[in-house]
């Protein structure tokens, strides 16, 4: 029997990408080439490694390999996931699929009765925070407490008034290591005084960013209980956190001939484009919100700016977002991103 026919085996035990290459073949699972590099460093005492194609196989291992596969495998390693817990997709960061892989088979979280710090309610610690005004990261202790429904930071560690409080309920959190420059990095959003605040984040080690994370996960999903008690948890499981669904530069002016065209870095969710002056901004410059409606996406130059700005190099890379009573003209930077800024943003406009 081949071994890719073994019930979970068509996906990476780890991750789910498609077609795994490596065996992690002690455990008895299938796993792609990037979790393998991640098993490779727990050390052979808790999973030893080989590429599927390229080694030698034993009978023995093959027949002990026959006999389990993923899906019987992670029925022990993930009998107790929360459900509140992020598992990885392939195109998750590093940071969440390595700590995933380390609380599976090196932390064993997820079998027998753990008592998992971050399912406590409560949380104290450091993480390294952004100054709203400057670039740098600045050492803030941190306290998480699900009986008030609040995140705080304080600016000293003996200090008794928090510097930013912020309602759980109303945190979401994206791990964004590539945008933020580092591979333990957040970023936070919250509603403050009805505008959209950001913060960004860094932990020491990846165990203690997946950790606020989850916790904050953990709490967001009881208030989501409380909130909605006739829906099911795990589809509420789904609602915790969105993710942004692209983010990049773009050009951006009016449709009045003349204006001016100015760089923005623009944020797509499921429900509108957010501009900033650049992508550490606190708040953002403006936003357009995107319903079903009267809201339409087409690759078109209807204004191609100010003389004296930007200039059009090919009317493909322009395109205009109309909502009900405006228009706003962008310009990418290369053809294809134009193409998958409209395509994205459409998606968007269907679903609403
Ligand atoms: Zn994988």
């Amino acid at each position: 029997m081949n071994l890719t026919s073994i019930p979970g085996n068509e996906k990476c035990a780890d991750c789910c990408e498609p077609d795994p290459k490596y065996s992690a073949y002690n455990l008895g699972i299938l796993i792609c080439e990037n979790c393998a590099a991640i098993h490779k460093t727990l050390g052979p005492h808790i999973s030893k490694v080989k590429s599927l194609n390229l080694e030698n196989w034993d009978d023995n291992t093959l027949n002990s390999l026959r006999s389990l596969g993923n899906t019987k495998v992670n029925s022990k390693y993930e009998e107790n996931v929360p459900l509140f817990y992020k598992r990885p997709l392939p195109s998750d960061p590093q940071v969440v699929k390595e700590q995933w892989i380390r609380a599976k088979y090196e932390r064993k979280e997820f079998f027998g009765d753990k008592k998992l710090s971050y399912a406590a309610g409560y949380k104290e610690g450091y993480l390294w925070k952004k100054g709203k005004d400057d670039k740098h990261f600045q050492k803030r202790r941190f306290i998480l407490d699900t009986t008030e429904n609040t995140l705080k930071y304080f600016r000293k560690e003996e200090d008794r008034d928090p510097k930013g409080c912020l309602r759980l309920d109303g945190i979401n959190m994206m791990i964004l290591p590539k945008k933020i420059g580092h591979p333990n990095a957040m970023q936070i959003l919250y509603e403050q005084n009805e505008q959209t605040r950001n913060l960004f984040i860094y932990a020491d080690d990846g165990q203690e960013l997946i950790e606020w994370y989850t916790a904050v996960r953990a709490a967001k999903l009881n208030r989501l209980k409380i909130a909605y008690p006739n829906v099911d948890v795990v589809n509420l499981s789904t609602k915790i956190m969105w993710e942004y669904i692209k983010e990049g530069w773009l050009s951006k002016t009016g449709p009045r001939s003349g204006d001016a065209f100015r760089r923005r870095w623009v944020t797509l969710d499921s429900k509108k484009l957010t501009y900033y002056e650049d992508p550490f901004c606190p708040y953002p410059k403006g936003e357009v919100f995107i319903g079903s409606q009267g809201f339409e996406v087409e690759k078109k130059l209807i204004n191609s700016g100010a003389s004296n700005s930007k200039e059009v190099k090919d009317p493909n890379m322009a395109f205009i977002v109309k909502v009900p009573e405006r228009c706003f003209q962008f310009l990418a930077e290369t053809v294809e991103d134009a193409d998958d800024w409209v395509e994205k943003i459409r998606t968007v406009i269907i679903s609403n």
